[in-house]
């Protein structure tokens, strides 16, 4: 080995092994709540929103134009969970259904929506189209869609990005082009041409795709280039999470406290996803709630930026790895700076998973709970069955007692628009590794 980046040799060892890996973040410090504006302005940009998001998307009327999932107890799957790897899960396990939400059916749903939302509010407001009181739903109209248009946005994407922005995008009236990496699936591709998106394929991976993407707004002023590498306002629009699930919780009785203990597990690709979320729910929950990412074996980026210090400045490939796996959402080799320098000090650990258990988690949660996810979305699964969590959350001082009064929170990323017949093979894929 040439350079080993100042990793501990036993980690890197078992990383290249493709060994599933449990890492314990020993920069975490204890919460100290500073600032929390981002957040609060994100949430209030998105209820000026509201109004419009529920005319032109009819499918948010329910929630009054508020782009949100349900979350849901998993007594069966804590069952087949305890069974499958024959532990104890002590306390309750609940899924965050991102699966579920409108519009672009995956947490890419928070972010990216987001933050073309703030992009059409800044270009209308620039241009006295509307006024902050204004009742929104105004931006549905043609006027609207014929000054959006002339303006573009370009996106790289593994596909879910794609799908959100290419969505809200063109809605609006966007020019949008989406680069997608390799792994792109063809299904996400057809729905955005679908929309009137402009799908560029590359044969290579997220971080090429992303910089195709930054290339063409370079020398274009009416292009806004949306960096999932490095955007403060995806992140934002990702931690607003955490204050609707406090309200969740607070509607379900379920008590986040000393006693209480919520921990949550979350798919790691960029890190922008778990990065906001993560910053989000320790804003409003502080040391009571402890975060924990989840990276497939062939792509860790985050593990590796984190536990070297070199963020962005080290790749999955310097160590060898391929940064291919069938968790397409996840399949990205080099983190983002922006959201590992924002969780250093927030974040409890990071774990990597097989695909092979990536897809027995998805047929396990399939026959238990009849809830279909893809691969991606299962990364956080296993976190509540492993015994390296536990041992961890106890050098936190986090006892058995409390841990019985804990609710385990998988963050279930994607999965509503998949296409019934690809379900189908990844339920029959799952249920052959069982
Ligand atoms: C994008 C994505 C993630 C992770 O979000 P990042 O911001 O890339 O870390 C997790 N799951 C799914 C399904 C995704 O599409």
């Amino acid at each position: 080995m040439k350079n080993t980046y100042g990793l501990n040799p036993v980690l890197l060892s078992n990383l290249q092994g493709k060994k599933e890996t449990f890492w314990a973040n020993g920069e975490l410090k204890p919460f100290s709540p500073g600032e929390s504006d981002g957040i609060i302005d994100a949430e209030q940009r998105l209820s000026r929103f509201a109004p419009y998001l529920k005319k032109a998307f009819p499918e948010t009327g329910e929630t009054d134009g508020i782009i949100e999932s349900p979350i849901r107890y998993l007594p069966r799957m804590q069952e087949m969970l305890q069974d499958h790897f024959q532990t104890n899960i002590p306390g309750r396990l609940m899924l965050k259904c991102d699966n579920q939400l409108p519009i672009a059916g995956s947490i890419k749903a928070r972010g990216g929506i987001y933050e073309v939302l703030k992009l059409a509010e800044t270009l209308a407001l620039k241009h006295n189209l509307i006024q902050k009181t204004d009742d929104y739903s105004k931006i549905a109209s043609s006027t609207f869609k014929d000054f959006f248009s002339q303006f573009s946005i370009a996106v790289g994407s593994t596909g879910n990005l794609a799908l959100s922005i290419g969505t809200i995008g063109a809605a609006l009236g966007f020019n949008v082009t989406v680069h997608m990496s390799q792994e792109a699936k063809q299904w996400k591709k057809d729905l955005l041409r679908e929309k009137g998106v402009r799908v560029v394929e590359h044969e290579n991976d997220f971080s090429y795709a992303v910089e195709e993407g930054r290339n063409q707004c370079m020398t274009d002023e009416t292009c806004y280039f949306i960096d999932d590498e490095n955007s403060k306002d995806l992140f934002m629009g990702y931690a607003v999470a955490a204050l609707r699930l406090k309200k969740q919780f607070e509607q379900e009785g379920i008590k986040v406290d000393q006693h209480h203990p919520l921990i949550a597990y979350l798919p790691c690709g960029v890190g922008g996803g778990p990065g906001g979320v993560t910053y989000g729910l320790k804003h409003v929950f502080g040391d009571h709630v402890h975060c924990y990412f989840a990276e497939p074996v062939n792509s860790p980026c985050m593990l590796l930026g984190l536990s070297s210090g070199m963020h962005e400045a080290i790749s999955v490939q310097d160590i060898g790895l391929s940064n291919r796996t069938e968790a397409d959402g996840l399949a990205v080799g080099r983190p983002s700076a922006l959201a590992g320098k924002m969780v250093q000090e927030l974040l409890n650990g990071v774990f990597t998973v097989s695909d092979e258990n990536l897809y027995k988690m998805l047929a396990l949660l399939h026959e238990s709970e009849s809830i279909s996810l893809e691969p991606s979305a299962l990364a956080g699964m296993i976190g509540p069955a492993m015994p390296q969590i536990r041992e961890h959350l106890k050098t936190l001082s986090v006892t058995g007692n409390q841990l019985s009064g804990a609710t385990h929170l998988v963050w279930a990323t994607g999965g509503n628009l998949v296409p019934e017949s690809i379900m189908k093979d990844y339920i029959t894929k799952g249920k052959s590794f069982l």
